[in-house]
């Protein structure tokens, strides 16, 4: 798996071993590939090298990551906007993760844009802004940048193996990895099985993990989901299935974000199902979450119809109200008429 230029091992390590405070940013709604790979990076910039380095993210991530012990490590720019902009402005070293480009990181992308550090973009994404950044790292035949962070640190000359790494940093590796590869049921790769292989080696406890990640939740979420399967989700003669989550639903199950996680894959359990897209309210627009199989590129739909895009079978964006649609009841029709012509290859969509 070390296919990474030597020249550029050499220069990433010259710079996590410089001088001045980093700086660790990566993309708005972490999930737990962001808040595993910054709270790695971060840890392992402190233990191994030295460094002064935070994080910076846009919004809280979900509570089910709270095992990682990242608050520490981040300053939260809806709850801290003045403490963010300022590591931003005072970091001699900035590092995106889990991001294509700056925009991916919300209201902070004109401060890491406007940054005069020297900038590493680590990322698993689709079309990564090159020329914003001074080195890359980049590569989409990857579980995650869990991984792909791994597979560098461990490329590095001073890092013998995972067990050198220690349990603060291997944690939440194993953490991102798990949680991007939806535990291990899509973009598993074989360097994929050898990272948990020798995580596991050098002592991760993935049980405690799991249990923290997949059966830590409260009730509520739980009842929610079984309301989004008998009662909202709609399933196009296409195979599209769309559930919709106004605010009153959101309200009545008193749904946090992050608790609503993993609903987007329950319909293409159906083997009639071929995309699956999920929206939720927000605040002048839904959240979109769209999965599909191979054969179904999610990711075109996201950019034609949701201003977004993503991964190939993994993807997002967002429908506005009012502009796409003028109100949020009429947010079941736009998605299931939009996707119902993608799927029949009426493309590109004109919104
Ligand atoms: P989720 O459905 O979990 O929010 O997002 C799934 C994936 O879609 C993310 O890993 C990210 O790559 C991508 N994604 C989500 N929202 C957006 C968006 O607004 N723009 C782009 N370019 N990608 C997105
Ligand atoms: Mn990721």
């Amino acid at each position: 798996m070390s296919s990474f230029a030597e020249s550029d091992i050499l220069r990433l390590d010259s710079l996590l071993r410089g001088q001045g405070p980093v700086c660790i940013a990566v993309h708005i709604h972490p999930d737990g590939d962001a808040i595993g790979s910054a709270t790695a990076l971060a840890r392992f910039l402190r233990s191994h090298c030295g460094r002064d380095a935070r994080i910076v993210v846009n919004d809280p991530p979900p509570e089910t990551l709270d095992f990682l012990s990242w608050e520490e490590l981040v300053a939260d720019a809806s709850r801290q906007p003045q403490e963010a902009r300022e590591l931003i402005a005072s970091a001699s070293l900035l590092i995106c993760l889990d991001m294509n480009e700056f925009k991916r990181a919300g209201s902070l992308a004109p401060a890491l844009a406007d940054s005069g550090a020297t900038k590493i973009l680590i990322d698993h994404h689709l079309d990564p802004d090159r020329a914003s950044f001074d080195l890359v790292f980049s590569r989409t035949d990857i579980s995650s940048t869990c991984e792909l962070l791994y597979s560098l640190l461990t490329s590095l000359p001073g890092v013998k193996d995972a067990a050198s790494l220690g349990p603060e940093v291997c944690t939440p590796l194993m953490t991102g990895m798990t949680t991007d590869t939806n535990n291990f049921a899509n973009s598993v790769f074989p360097s994929t099985l050898v990272m948990a292989s020798e995580l596991l080696a050098a002592g991760v406890d993935r049980d405690a993990i799991l249990l923290h990640l997949y059966n830590s939740y409260r009730e509520n979420r739980l009842r929610a989901m079984g309301y989004c399967l008998s009662d909202l989700m709609k399933i196009s003669p296409e195979g599209v299935a769309v559930i919709v989550m106004d605010g009153g639903t959101l309200r009545r199950f008193d749904l946090q974000d992050g608790e609503t996680e993993g609903f987007v894959n329950l319909p293409l359990s159906l083997a009639k199902v071929r995309m699956s897209i999920l929206l939720k309210e927000d605040e002048g627009f839904f959240r979109v979450s769209l999965r599909s199989r191979p054969d179904v590129a999610a990711n075109e739909l996201a950019s034609a119809c949701f201003h977004g895009g993503g991964h190939r079978c993994a993807s997002g964006g967002r429908l506005y109200f009012p502009g796409d649609i003028a109100d949020p009841s009429l947010a079941q029709d736009y998605v299931m008429n939009a996707a119902a012509r993608f799927m029949r290859g009426e493309m590109p969509l004109e919104q």
